[in-house]
């Protein structure tokens, strides 16, 4: 069967030399005799493995010595709950709400501490982040929760709230290595591997050193972000094979020219998606232009039967996933970094095609 362009929001496509370069190392690893799925976490190849892929992505997001990074388990879902055990002091936390994800980070922190709405856009059902120019931080918040990029609404933060001295936490699960971020804008930055990183079970946490080393003390052993410090994420049995396929995603993001050119790449083909909803009469944007995603781009006809019949007829033609979030409806194509341009190419003459075979 022909491969697909894979529109899905997560686990979503990845770049296909990092497939094939995966299979051809799939049964055995370089000289080590066996799969990388079969060795031990505390074998010297998956050591340099591991080691690699934080070399890699120090290079990558350009990540200063006093940050760690740690290679976790338990999806973004498990840092809604670290994050508040971790960073307990003043019991209470700000939250910039744009959407379910970070509806769901709350609600976890609020089992813990006292929450803080700064501001939402949940009157526009998240179509637009709050403007951030006004926002005044709880002087006493342990930290500010923000999600970079929405993944359902298509929503991204082009500027920071100001959080002077306050840690800022950022889930950035959907836009991790889609453009270059200045790490020390942020306490904690946290992602989901399963759309810009590799597969699913991999979660990366970048966290500037100050911020580990006080959880509460009835925090799990495997919630204290000190335990997987002290441990070089290796406390426990890390998700190897995901690690491992991460650090190919990294060299071939690396073999690209870094996140810059990444970057370049993302907007290119941003923009030829939106153009074509812009220019359509069929098609509309859901969002407010200025706020609108790099990687998640939701649109509409306006009729529930037409959106069926398109995805239909989409699929048909190789082009999956590319239905809206099962709340929301309409589509939605997720183009992270592995997407290529070819693929977006052909949803937008797709778009056409059936515009003008639906007037
Ligand atoms: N945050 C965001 C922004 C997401 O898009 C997702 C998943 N789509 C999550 C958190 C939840 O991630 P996980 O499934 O890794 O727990």
């Amino acid at each position: 069967m022909k491969k697909v362009y894979n529109f899905s929001a997560g686990p979503a496509c990845l770049p296909e030399p990092v497939l094939e370069k995966a299979q051809k190392e799939l049964v055995i690893y370089k000289n080590a005799g066996m799969s990388v799925m079969e060795m031990s976490h505390r074998s010297n190849d998956f050591t340099k493995i591991i080691e690699s892929a934080e070399t890699n992505l120090r290079k990558l997001m350009n990540i200063p010595d006093n940050y760690k990074v740690l290679f976790l388990q338990g999806g973004a879902s498990s840092q809604f709950s670290m994050i508040p055990l971790n960073l307990y002091k003043n019991g209470k936390a700000d939250f910039i709400i744009t959407g379910q994800w970070s509806n769901k980070a709350m609600a976890e922190s609020k089992k813990y501490l006292d929450v803080n709405v700064l501001a939402s856009s949940e009157d526009e059902s998240y179509t637009y982040i709050p403007s951030v120019e006004d926002i005044k931080v709880s002087e006493d918040a342990d930290y500010v929760h923000i999600t970079l990029n929405n993944t359902i609404f298509g929503t991204k933060y082009n500027k920071l709230p100001n959080c002077k001295n306050i840690p800022l936490v950022a889930d950035a699960s959907s836009c991790i290595l889609s453009e270059p971020i200045d790490i020390e804008k942020f306490g904690i930055i946290y992602a989901g591997a399963q759309k810009n990183i590799g597969p699913a079970g991999l979660t990366v946490v970048i966290i500037r050193d100050d911020l580990i080393g006080n959880a509460k003390p009835e925090t799990p052993t495997m919630f204290n972000y000190e335990t997987h410090s002290k441990a070089n994420s290796l406390y426990n049995t890390p998700p190897t094979y995901s690690i491992y396929l991460a650090n190919l995603v990294f060299e071939w993001i690396l073999g690209l020219g870094g996140l810059q050119k990444m970057n370049e790449i993302n907007i290119e083909k941003a923009k030829i998606l939106y153009d074509a909803i812009d220019n359509s009469s069929l098609f509309k944007g859901t969002v407010l232009k200025k706020d609108r995603s790099l990687m998640n781009v939701p649109f509409i006809t306006g009729s529930e039967d037409l959106d069926s019949k398109f995805i239909e007829e989409a699929k048909q033609i190789g082009i999956t996933n590319i239905k809206g979030y099962r709340t929301i409806g309409g589509m939605r194509a997720s183009i992270y970094n592995a997407m290529p341009i070819e693929g977006v190419k052909l949803l937008v003459e797709f778009m056409k095609k059936f515009e003008e075979d639906n007037k």
